[in-house]
C-alpha cells in the first residue's frame, strides 16, 4: 500500500492516517504458514516541528503449533512500531530513518519486516502448557496419565544412587 505523505511533510502539525488489510498468507516460517487471516494495518504519519514520524499498528491472528504439546493454537497479536521519516538521508551512519524522497512510502515491506522481527521465539499454546508425557505421549493438558514419571527423570536417577 502506497502512503502519500506530501501534505504531512509540508505542514507542521499535519497528521495523515490510513488503514488497510495486508494479506501475507504466503509467508512461511519454519515451514508453516502462520498468517491465515490478513493483517489489519493502521498507519499514521505525523509532522511535529518538521520531524515526520510514522506510527504503525498491526493486528493479526497468529496460528502456530505449540512447541511443547504440538497442538495448533491461534493467538491474536497486536504490535506497534514507529519510524522516523526523512526526505533525504543525512549520511551520518544513522539508519534509524526511512527515506521518502518523493513523499511516497511503500508500507507493505516495512510492516512485514517489523512483524517478522517481533514474532515470539517460543510458541506455547499457554504459558503453563504441561506438554506431552515422555513415556506414553499423552497431552498432559487434557489430563494426567498413569505413568510413573519419576523413574525417567535422569536427575532423580542420579540422586537415587546417592541415597542407596
Ligand atoms: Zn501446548
Ligand atoms: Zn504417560
Amino acid at each position: 500500500m502506497l502512503f502519500e505523505l506530501k501534505s504531512v511533510f509540508q505542514n507542521d502539525g499535519e497528521t495523515k492516517e490510513l488503514s488497510y488489510k495486508l494479506d501475507i498468507a504466503d509467508i512461511d516460517i519454519d515451514g508453516v504458514f502462520p498468517f491465515k487471516t490478513p493483517v489489519n494495518v493502521t498507519a499514521k504519519a505525523h509532522n511535529r516541528a518538521s520531524l515526520v514520524t510514522l506510527y504503525l499498528e498491526c493486528g493479526f491472528d497468529y496460528v502456530r503449533n505449540c512447541d511443547r504439546c504440538g497442538e495448533e493454537f491461534t493467538k491474536h497479536m497486536k504490535m506497534e512500531f514507529s519510524h522516523k521519516l526523512a526526505q533525504t538521508l543525512v549520511d551520518d551512519g544513522n539508519d534509524d530513518y526511512i527515506e521518502t524522497p518523493d513523499f511516497k512510502l511503500e508500507l507493505d515491506e516495512i510492516v512485514v519486516t517489523d512483524i517478522l522481527l517481533s514474532l515470539p521465539q517460543k510458541n506455547l499454546c499457554k504459558d503453563d502448557c504441561k506438554g506431552l508425557c515422555q513415556i506414553c505421549g499423552q497431552n498432559l493438558n487434557k489430563g494426567e496419565c498413569s505413568c510413573d514419571k519419576r523413574q525417567i527423570d535422569p536427575r532423580l536417577e542420579i540422586l537415587k544412587q546417592f541415597i542407596d
